[in-house]
């Protein structure tokens, strides 16, 4: 069924008297293109499961149901689930299951809806819930070791962060963490016209490819991720002051353990790379017990 027509989306709604809910970023895809394109790229094939987070009324879950060996597709909102059930019925691949992504084990459900001995290779497409995207891409890199790639529609200026370069207004911890997991590339702009009902801004699709281990090796990933917080979170102040500050030392050492690793004290955390950032995190802990963090 064309889910992506506006009309066949509007009678199937009235059908089953659902309405678009705003606070779970509802806005249904009906642009066949994008949703052909997207489905292309997200490296679906008969050979791997595709999880989809948020399928709606399920007009990307039937092209991924058409290209994969068999579909996950997880959405917080029961009341899809008979005309989903509906649309799907002709693909005997593609399994239901109704919670809030962020409460739910991917490779377990897998393993679990498909009957596997093991965790499948598998990847992840889906337009998701712009309220919840960093939670989400965060659960994908960090809990899902067995992802081969996740395509991921979100709101343009998130996708801007993502793969934002140093100095730049949109560079700050969601590049920075996402490039310690992933390669990130920028598929497509999506325009607001492409969906119903209108949201108020523009998406963009990014493909993550996770790494087999992060891009780098830091002595304490907690240290890392706790400092890369708090300077980016005090992005005005020079890295001689986050640093001396989050590290407790004063600045005159701070200033001296910088230097060590050719960054200028005056610099701001934004115009650091990953492994510089790293690399200042290994020397202000180098000698000391990780514990004391
Ligand atoms: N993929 C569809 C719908 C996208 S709208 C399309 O492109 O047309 C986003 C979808 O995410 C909605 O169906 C919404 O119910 C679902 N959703 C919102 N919050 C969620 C959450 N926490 N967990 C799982 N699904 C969620």
């Amino acid at each position: 069924m064309q889910t992506s027509s506006p009309s066949v989306l509007r009678s199937l709604m009235q059908q089953y008297e659902i309405y678009p809910k705003k606070r779970w970023g509802q806005n249904f895809l009906i642009d066949g293109n994008i949703l052909e394109n997207i489905a292309l790229s997200s490296g679906a094939n008969p050979d791997l499961y595709t999880v989809e987070i948020g399928p709606g009324l399920g007009a990307l879950t039937q092209l991924l149901a058409k290209k994969s060996r068999g579909v996950l597709a997880i959405d917080i909102d029961k009341s899809l689930e008979r005309p989903l059930q509906q649309v799907l019925a002709p693909y005997h691949n593609v399994q239901l299951h109704f919670a809030d992504i962020l409460d739910v084990d991917l490779e377990a459900e897998l393993v679990q809806r498909f009957d596997l001995a093991q965790v499948p290779e598998y990847v992840v497409c889906a337009n998701i819930p712009y309220n919840i995207t960093s939670p989400i891409i965060f659960q994908l890199l960090e809990n899902c070791p067995h992802m081969q790639k996740a395509t991921l529609m979100m709101q343009k200026e998130v996708a801007e962060r993502i793969i934002a370069q140093p100095g730049s207004k949109d560079y700050g911890l969601l590049t920075l963490m996402t490039h310690y997991y992933a390669d990130t590339r920028w598929l497509m702009k999506v325009s607001r016209n492409c969906f119903y009902p209108r949201p108020e801004v523009d998406s963009a699709v990014i493909q993550f490819t996770p790494l087999p281990q992060p891009r780098l090796q830091v002595q304490n990933e907690e240290v890392f991720k706790a400092f890369l917080r708090s300077a980016f979170q005090m992005r005005r102040k020079t890295i001689l002051n986050s640093s001396s500050l989050f590290f407790q030392v004063n600045k005159t050492q701070a200033q001296q353990q910088l230097e060590t690793i050719g960054i200028k004290p005056n610099q701001r955390p934004e115009e650091l790379s990953l492994e510089q950032l790293a690399g200042l995190v290994n020397q202000f802990l180098g000698g000391r017990s990780n514990a004391v963090y």
